[in-house]
Parts: structure tokens; sequence; C-alpha cells
């Protein structure tokens, strides 16, 4: 037994009685789940925390090498497991999980949770399917309760124990499951967005149609009246090109908008309500005042659809409007798809940090439109050293991130190499007809067969703040994984 399996946690008193001064009370805000949490560190006794704490100190190597083990046969886990880096990497973390749930007992919930939470986002991003984590759980609380027999203790006892082991997981996993869903969600609904940006992606063209193709509809509503009414087919708006237009690639567009919802209605109004009404009008005096509301409910449409497209337009044209480059917030859902194609199809991947140096000075001096115009002049120097294929983000205020496709470690770094050679030799134009030097400061970092694409940022991350610290205009390459 080790001296770490001893020192099981003093278990302090749960909060009785809440006073006003409590509302600085954590406990008072807690979730259920975190309150079970609470509670059932609270409901061990300290004598069996320690045999408990021992039990897994002891066996926690075998546990995850029988965890890992399993997993690896399963069909549906193998893809994000056999990696030699993931697996050493995840049965180190594994083996430091299993220790804060039986032998640290976090304490402080919030921490227990964050970790939790931290190991759900992880798994989303590799998509890790949830049902693989539930048989690994189930896997692993069933593995512990048959140690839990073999020891010489009471039945009391062990069902104490036993309680607390499935508990323990299954609040963990809880809380896994959580992160896991709203982070997946999220990336579905910025997929959503990316491929609505990659089918639109001129906003105001696209604008113009549908106006006019409602205007269209309209006219044609307008026009059978002028026959015989009695007889008139009044076209529906839902299925005019502009109710088709909105019902598929409107709401694909703008989703979960809620002027997108009113205009939904209104159409629904003009089908169900007015153009029945208006095929129906028997006095003329009806009539008139049906075409009127006709034409104000279509003119409101109209001036929702203006509206929907400018709430729209800054959040959904993709590019950031100064340098044109990639809005980050697709950076999640192309990168981990770059990242399973890499590791799927053996390809390489890089990707590189690019960092403008001692860009505060240059605001200091020309003002920020100097700034701004030397930023749009390296973006377009990125773009001319980066292949069409490529994929360039503004990162930061005067950050990039070029996602290098099946480039190597060797080709990354020379194409670093080469945009910061070009910039340092430039002469940057300014708005009031004078120029200026820059330099660049490069992090390149290469797919090692990591499945987390935020590894590949965090590393060429590292390697800037390297090329930094080694005096600026300069690339550094990322270390790779031991
Ligand atoms: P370092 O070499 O360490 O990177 O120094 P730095 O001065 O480039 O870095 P720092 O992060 O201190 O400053 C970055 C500056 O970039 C600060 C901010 O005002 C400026 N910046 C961020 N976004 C924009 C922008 O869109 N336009 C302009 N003109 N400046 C920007
Ligand atoms: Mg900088
Ligand atoms: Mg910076």
């Amino acid at each position: 037994m080790s001296d770490e399996a001893m020192t099981v946690m003093n278990v302090p008193a749960l909060p009785t009685e809440m006073s006003g001064d409590d509302i600085r009370n954590p406990h008072i805000c807690l979730t259920p789940s975190e309150s079970e949490w609470v509670q059932l560190i609270h409901s061990l006794p300290d004598n069996l925390a320690k045999q408990l704490a021992c039990l897994i100190e002891a066996d926690k190597d075998r546990l995850v090498g029988v965890f890992y083990d399993r997993l690896l046969q399963n069909p549906d886990a193998s893809p994000f497991l056999s990696q030699d880096v993931v697996h050493d990497r995840l049965q180190h973390s594994m083996r430091g999980w299993l220790r804060r749930l039986f032998v640290e007992r976090t304490m402080d919930v919030a921490v227990f949770v964050a970790e939790q939470r931290k190991i759900g986002e992880v798994h989303a991003r590799i998509q890790v399917p949830i049902h693989v984590v539930m048989q690994g759980a189930r896997l692993l609380k069933n593995e512990i309760v048959c140690q839990l027999q073999s020891q010489t203790i009471s039945l009391g006892d062990f069902a104490v124990m036993a309680d607390y082991v499935g508990n323990a997981i299954n609040i963990a996993i809880e809380f896994m499951s959580q992160a896991f869903v709203s982070n997946t969600k999220s990336d579905a609904q910025t997929d959503e967005a990316y491929r609505a940006f990659a089918l639109s992606q001129d906003v105001t063209l696209e604008r113009e149609i549908q106006r006019a193709s409602l205007m269209e509809w309209s006219q044609s509503v307008l026009f059978s009246l002028y026959g015989n009414r009695r007889e008139a087919v009044l076209p529906l708006l839902s299925s005019s090109d502009f109710g088709l237009w909105l019902h598929h690639k409107g709401d694909m567009i703008f989703h979960g908008s809620p002027v997108l919802e009113n205009i939904r209605a209104d159409m629904k109004y003009i089908d169900t309500v007015l153009l029945p009404a208006i095929a129906g009008a028997d006095a003329d005096q009806n009539l008139t005042e049906l075409i009127e509301s006709f034409k104000n409910k279509t003119g409101e449409i109209k001036f929702l659809l203006a509206e929907l497209f400018q709430a729209a337009a800054a959040m959904e044209t993709g590019r950031d409007p100064l340098t044109r480059t990639l809005n980050r917030r697709f950076l999640p859902s192309i990168l981990s798809r770059e990242v399973k194609m890499a590791s799927q199809n053996r390809m390489d991947l890089s990707v590189m940090m690019v960092d403008i140096d001692n860009f505060k000075r240059i605001n200091d001096t020309y003002g920020h439109g100097g700034g701004d115009h030397i930023l749009q002049q390296v973006a377009e120097s990125i773009f001319t050293h980066s292949r069409a294929s490529d994929f360039v983000f503004r990162y930061g205020g005067e950050e990039f991130l070029v996602v290098l496709i099946e480039a190597s470690a060797k080709t990354a770094l020379e194409t670093a190499e080469k945009l910061r050679l070009k910039i340092a030799g430039q002469q940057f134009s300014l708005p009031d007809g004078g120029s200026q030097n820059i330099t660049l400061s490069i992090g390149v970092s290469t797919f090692n067969g990591h499945p987390d694409f935020s590894h590949l940022i965090k590393t060429a991350d590292q390697a800037l703040y390297q090329a930094k610290q080694n005096g600026r205009n300069r690339t550094e390459v990322a270390i790779p994984l031991s």
C-alpha cells in the first residue's frame, strides 16, 4: 500500500442551516447532481473510504489495462484508441481520474465537475460515441465490484462500498455526458453554419434573389385575380420559389432566428387565411380590403426578409470583413474533419500560427487605420503563400492560423519560412503614402496521431510562444510528443 493511498482527505461537515451569509456558500447553488456528489462523498465512512482508496491505488494499473484492452476490442472504439500516443496518454489520465474519484475523492464540487466536463469535451472533440464511454464505465464498475467481492469484508461494508463505486462513476459520467452533448450540439450548429456559408457565399445576392422571388409570387396572385376570379387558383406562398427557399435553404442559413419564425407565421396566415378569403370573397368592397391586407402582409415579409439578412450578414458571412480570412468559429468543425481525414487516410496535416511582431507599436505610430492596412496586406501574403486548398483563419487580432492540408512538418516549415522571409523583406504601404517594415513569428505543428484537434492548436501556440521568446522574426516547430 502506498503512502498516497493513506492520505484520504478528512471529510468536512455538511452545511446545516443557511444564513444570509450563505449566499457566498457554493453549496447553495448546487444542481441536484452536484448535491448528489457532495452527499455521496459524505456518505462513505472514513474507514471504508480508506479501504476503498487502498484497493483502487493497488489495483489501478490493472483496472486501466483491462479497460483499454476491452475497449480496443470494440470496433466502435478502436478508431479512437488505436494510436499508441493516445493510448499512453489516456492510460495516464484514466489512472488520475480513478485516483480522484476513489483515493482523493475530490471535495471541491466545482473542481470535480470541471474535470468531468473537460473529459466530456475531449470525447466530443475526438468524437468518441457516448455508448462507448458508457460501456467503459460499466466495465470499470464490474471490475471494481468483483475486486471488492474478493476482499474479506462484511456484507454490509461491501454493500456500502459497491454503492459508492457505482454512484461515483455514474455521477462522473453524467457530467461528462452533459458537456459531450452540449459540445456536440454546438459543433453540429457550426457545421450547419459552415455548410450554409459554403452554399450561399454571396449573402447580398441571395437577399436580392429572394426579394425578387417574393415579389414575383405576389404579382402572380394579383394577376390571377384579374381573370375570372371565381375560377382563380391562387398560388400558395409556401409552394412558391420563395416558400421553398425559406423552408429549406433559408432554414439552414438562419436556423433559430426569431425573424425567420415571424416570416413563417406571416406565410402561414397568408396561405391559410388571406388567400382562401380572397378566393371566396363575394363583394368587391370586401375584396378591396382583403387585397389591402394581402399587400400589407407581403410588405411585412419583405421588411422582415431585409431584417433577417441584415442581422445574419455579419455573423453568417464566414469571413472576417477586414482580412477576408475565415471566421474562427469554423475552426473546430474544419480542423476536426481534417484531423479525422488525416488519421483515417494516414495523411500529413500541419498548422501554422502566425503572429505579427510588435504590432501594438504599428498601431501606436500610425493609428488603427494604419494597422488595419498592414493587417490586410499580411493576410494577402498569407493567401499567396498557402494553397487554395489550405484554410486561413483570423485567429486573434493580429494572429492567423493556417491549416496546411496534406503538408508534412518539412513542407510546413518551408512554407512558414518562405512567408516569414517574404514579409521581412517587404515594405508595407500605409494609407498616408508612407511605408513600414514588419516581421512575423510563426509556430508550426504537425499532426502526430493525436485525435483531438485542439492539441494541434495548442502545440502550434507553444511553438509561437517559443519563437517570441527566442527573439521574434523566426519560425519554431512544435516538439512532437514522445
Ligand atoms: P508581440 O510581438 O509580442 O506579438 O507584440 P504585439 O504588440 O504584436 O502583441 P500584443 O498582443 O501586445 O498587441 C497586439 C495588438 O494588436 C493590440 C491590438 O490593439 C492590435 N489589434 C488587434 N486587432 C486589431 C485590428 O483589427 N486592427 C488593428 N489595427 N489592430 C489590432
Ligand atoms: Mg503580435
Ligand atoms: Mg498576438
